[in-house]
């Protein structure tokens, strides 16, 4: 099957609710005839005269032309029976959430459509294998899911189940593409792509949030600063709590409860309590006011050093020293610098301000032999824009005095130091490594390859960089590093590194010399 044999065919679409309706609005702009059905009497006359409106909306803004939104909307035909649209060649499902109803669904189809027509479903989170049992001509349908809202959001998820044809996987991707869509392939595994690879975006700020290490607020301003559109509290809160948990469940459940993916106490509680976010004028936030604006924090001036010393190679150490340096010119001296180094950080005559390995202050204090230590969250975007929020932690065992030397000296480098209680991978670094390893095990399991999986959490929920892009930036060695120090402090299954990563660090471990740093270096 070529993408000729779709190229302007006409497609049917069941389902006129918000998915059903952006898709027959993108097939349609693409020059398809478009049936659109609703098992609901006058559901999908009521979305074509929603979408008419829409698309005025669009010309009035000069943002579309006349005629083209007119033939766009000529193009799409509601339709009370499935009969009417037996011509289509391919169609695509967008009704109910439910296996059954979906099954039934294709069932009829089969009898209706002709035997070479594309099916097509948008399911979120039901396996396309399970959906397929029972057709007779089960490996003519294929996952083709949308993201909302449709016409917007560029990335469609191709899932091809254990039974699809790889020719018609192949024609639905050249089909998006037409559509101008970004495709991606991906195999039917619980989430597919984008909702299994997000998942630590929410749960690690939750585990956070469970013991009580930071506010929201400073997590989502951390994470923020880092890059990311939306922290993850308001983010869930946008979303839905109700939704979000929902997806966390579906997910642990389809993973045969690995412990990996289990949800949230925190999330749990204010589902219960109907806290749902947005919706419901209460998340982590009161809406509409949202998410209230930090204070301005005032640090004092860092005392005066004898020296101050730049540890570590690499890009975030080469910033450290810029950064030092610019700090120290008014006194009219620099920083030393100490390229091999088993730490990334500054030796500020005793104390020493490290870039987290993932190991909790505390850990790095004793392992250093020093008191007053305290960590600092990786730095994601480099060079760090002046008044960047970075999270950091002071070991206990600390001086009291350090607690606000270390505050006073990050903000002395251009950041905003935010302080978190002393939890071992800060809130950046924690959140990025078990992005990586969400993503680096489903490359193991076939589910996408590492380019599919960029694209997808760039596309999908508009992260700043893939997985493997971050990875690209820091190092193997560094990402397992955070990961072994978060299944140190918490044990159990969640912080397990993925055999993806552990293959890759022996394979660069095999291209570096023999260096006790390297084990450890993060920078
Ligand atoms: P929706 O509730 O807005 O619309 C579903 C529509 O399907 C309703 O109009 C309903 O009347 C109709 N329907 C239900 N059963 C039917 C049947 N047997 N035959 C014909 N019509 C039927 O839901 P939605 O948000 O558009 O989601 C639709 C599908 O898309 C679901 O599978 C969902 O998981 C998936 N999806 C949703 C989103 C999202 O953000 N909403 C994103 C990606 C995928």
């Amino acid at each position: 099957m070529t993408l000729s044999t779709l190229a302007g065919a006409p497609v049917l679409v069941v389902g006129a609710g918000i998915m059903g309706s952006g898709i027959a609005q993108v097939a349609a702009q693409a020059g398809h005839p478009v049936f659109l059905h609703d098992a609901r009497a006058g559901a999908a006359t009521d979305a074509k005269a929603k979408l008419q409106s829409s698309l005025a909306a669009l010309v009035a803004k000069g943002r579309m032309d006349p005629a083209l939104a007119e033939q766009a909307l000529a193009r799409i035909e509601p339709v009370s029976e499935l009969a009417a649209a037996s011509g289509a060649r391919l169609v695509v499902e967008a009704i109910v959430e439910n296996l059954e109803a979906k099954r039934a669904l294709f069932a009829e189809l089969e009898r209706v459509l002709g035997e070479d027509a594309v099916l097509a479903t948008n399911t979120s989170s039901i396996s396309v294998t399970a959906i397929a049992n029972g057709l007779k001509r089960p490996q003519r349908l294929v996952g083709m899911h949308f993201f909302n809202p449709v016409p917007l959001m560029k990335l469609v998820e191709v899932v091809s189940g254990l039974q699809t044809d790889c020719g018609v996987a192949e024609a639905i991707f050249a089909l998006a593409k037409a559509w101008g869509k970004v495709p991606v392939h991906a195999r039917s595994t619980p989430g597919f792509i984008v909702n299994r690879i997000a998942r630590p975006y929410y749960a690690e700020t939750l585990a956070l949030l469970l013991e009580q290490a930071a506010t929201p607020q400073v997590l989502d301003a951390c994470l923020r600063a880092a890059g990311f559109r939306m922290g993850p509290c308001e983010l869930m809160d946008l979303i839905g709590h109700d939704t979000n948990y929902a997806v966390t469940n579906s997910v642990y459940e389809a993973n045969f409860y690995d412990k990996r993916f289990v949800p949230s106490l925190v999330q749990r509680e204010m589902v219960a309590g109907g806290l749902l976010g947005r919706k419901s004028g209460q998340g982590f936030y009161a809406y509409p006011a949202g998410m209230p604006a930090l204070p301005v924090a005032v640090h004092e001036a860092p005392a005066t050093a004898r020296e101050v010393v730049v540890h570590g190679s690499g890009p975030v150490a080469d910033w450290l020293e810029q950064a030092a340096t610019t700090a120290l010119a008014p006194q009219g001296w620099g920083p030393a610098r100490i390229q091999d180094s088993g730490w990334t950080g500054l030796a500020i005559d005793g104390a020493r301000l490290v870039l987290t390995d993932g190991r909790p202050a505390r850990v790095v204090a004793q392992a250093l032999g020093v008191a007053d230590v305290a960590v600092f969250d990786r730095p994601l975007v480099l060079p760090v824009a002046p008044g960047t929020a970075l999270a950091y932690s002071v070991a206990p065992q600390a001086h009291s005095t350090w607690a606000s030397q270390a505050a006073a000296w990050l903000a002395a480098l251009g950041l905003a130091p935010l302080p978190l209680a002393d939890a071992p991978g800060l809130i950046v670094a924690r959140t990025v490594a078990m992005l990586v390893n969400e993503a680096a095990d489903a490359v193991l399991q076939g589910v996408c390859s590492p380019e599919g999986a960029d694209a997808a959490m760039k596309l999908g929920v508009n992260y700043p960089a893939g997985p493997f892009e971050w990875l690209a930036g820091w190092s193997v060695a560094g990402v397992v590093g955070v990961l072994e120090a978060l299944d140190a402090e918490y044990r159990g299954e969640r912080y397990r590194v993925s055999p993806w990563l552990r293959r890759a660090q022996g394979a660069s471990a095999a291209h570096l010399p023999p260096s006790p740093n390297n084990v450890r270096s993060s920078a």
